[in-house]
């Protein structure tokens, strides 16, 4: 479908006036410091649905561990869940660790650098793919993140939910028709620093903005307004009890399965419970499959949102005399200063607190 007759301005105008704003307020990021597609990648991944600021740790102690993506593939899957802990949504250091098995085994180690070779890797879509394409290769290839989407919403003053069918084909129309030819490289990391610190979700700083004079939401007002906001699914909550067991100061922890949710992280024993279960009467269940303890207390609740569901977690507590009367083979007895360092989830993080004077 073409959609070049609702530019409300000419499209060769925008890319001058934002690789200008570029040059003078582009960011300086770690990745963005050579070209290598690897570390491109791995930024891009790492950087889907959270901020700068909390990936940038995270990248490098990933190219401390895996300066490349042999070292990535060779590494057991088990340490990339470990080293991803807290970035959360961990699907994505799984697709990572197959997708870097992949350009070893299908590509000889040579990360690809066309567009359908790219999407074939787990967890690169179409928006990633361009997106390494332009910033490793320099070749015109339009993204579609969350900042461009919500620039380009504001540009266009599109007043459909950006997410929705006949959104997304003009959306991506637009993308492909603004990408510079001549330097698409500086292009997407441009327009995705314009969406991360100018046109930014809640203030917009349009008196700021190089694309102030081309901006239809702008002037008509509707800057806060667009994008328009989809239908908020209700999320329903589940709950949970955690049981934290002591031997002498150390806690009892497991390995979730490496399949599924949370897979390869760490956990308290658990049990998501049922409307009608109490939380003591099933933590004294679980604390039965092991072995005699001292009566179980609450110590206290926490609460963690998921993309899909809420938990709330009930906390009880109690103390064993032996270790080998409550856990099993591949469990693990550690210390709260081995508890903060351990890939725990991000729920069963929160529980930690709460152990330092139960
Ligand atoms: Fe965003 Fe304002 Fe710039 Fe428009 S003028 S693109 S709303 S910052």
């Amino acid at each position: 479908m073409n959609f070049m007759s609702e530019f409300p301005f000419d499209p060769l105008d925008m890319a001058p006036l934002l690789l200008a704003w570029y040059g003078r307020k582009g960011r300086d990021l770690p990745w963005r410091r050579n070209r290598d597609p690897y570390r491109i990648w791995l930024s891009e991944i790492m950087l889907q649905q959270t901020t700068v600021q909390a990936v940038i740790p995270y990248y490098h102690k990933f190219l401390a561990d895996f300066p490349s993506v042999e070292a990535l593939a060779c590494a057991p899957v088990e340490r990339v869940i470990e080293l991803w802990a807290g970035l959360g949504y961990y699907s994505r250091a799984r697709n990572l660790h197959t997708a870097a098995i992949r350009v070893v085994e299908d590509f000889d180690g040579r990360f690809p650098s066309t567009l359908d070779e790219l999407k074939t890797l787990p967890g690169v879509g179409r928006s990633t793919a361009g997106a390494i394409l332009s910033i490793a290769f320099d070749r015109k290839a339009p993204i579609l993140d969350g900042n461009v989407r919500r620039v380009l919403c504001r540009l266009f003053a599109l007043q459909e939910p950006p997410r929705s069918a006949s959104a997304e084909k003009r959306l991506w129309f637009w993308a492909e028709a603004l990408t510079s030819e001549e330097r698409p490289h500086d292009y997407a990391q441009a327009i995705m620093d314009l969406g991360a610190t100018v046109c930014t979700p809640k203030r917009p700083d349009c008196d700021c903005c190089p694309l102030e004079s081309l901006c239809q939401a702008r002037r008509q007002g509707l800057e806060q307004a667009l994008p328009l906001k989809g239908q908020r699914k209700e999320i329903p909550t589940k709950k949970q009890v955690a049981l934290v067991i002591e031997c002498h100061g150390a806690f009892l922890v497991r390995r979730r399965p490496l399949s599924g949710m949370l897979s390869g992280l760490w956990e308290f024993p658990s049990r998501l419970l049922s409307a009608e279960q109490a939380p003591g009467q099933v933590a004294s269940e679980l604390l039965k499959e092991g072995g005699e303890t001292t009566p179980l207390t609450e110590v206290g609740r926490v609460s963690h949102a998921y993309s899909h569901f809420r938990v709330e977690i009930t906390v009880m507590y109690a103390t064993v005399d032996a270790v080998g009367l409550v856990s099993e083979s591949e469990d693990r007895w550690l210390t709260l200063a081995e508890l903060s360092l351990l890939a725990l989830h991000g729920a069963h993080k929160k529980i930690v607190p709460l152990l330092a004077s139960p």
